[in-house]
This record gives structure tokens, sequence and C-alpha cells, in this order.
């Protein structure tokens, strides 16, 4: 066996990326595909409010809001 499963490679961990909108910083979604999925996960897991997904002003992709 010469494959060694166990050393970790660093570029496998999942960070997400954020990003700072006023007081917070949020999780970057990069489609609006990616969002849904997220804000319904979401909502089951926490049992959160319906979110909305909404592009950001700042980039060239999407959040999560709560209102
Ligand atoms: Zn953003």
């Amino acid at each position: 066996m010469a494959n060694r499963n166990k050393h970790l490679n660093p570029n496998q961990i999942y960070e997400p990326e954020r990003c700072w909108v006023g007081d917070n910083h949020k999780i970057i979604y990069h489609t609006r595909e990616e969002a849904e999925l997220a804000a319904k996960v979401a909502e089951y897991d926490h049992n959160s409010g319906p979110l909305s997904v909404y592009k950001c002003d700042y980039g060239d992709h999407y959040h999560l809001s709560s209102n």
C-alpha cells in the first residue's frame, strides 16, 4: 500500500469564505443554488425562520439574510 490516507492535506480542509457585511461576517455562497440549499439546511437544523438569499453588494457572490 503506497497511499497513506492518514496524511491530511491542508488544501482539503473546507474553510468557508466570509465577507464583512455591517457588523458581522457572513458566509459567502458562490451560486444562488448553493445559498438556497444552505438556507434549507439552516431552517431545518436550527429551526430558524425563513432565510432569504440575496446578491452581495461588495462582490460577485450571495449571502443569506433572516429578514
Ligand atoms: Zn459579500
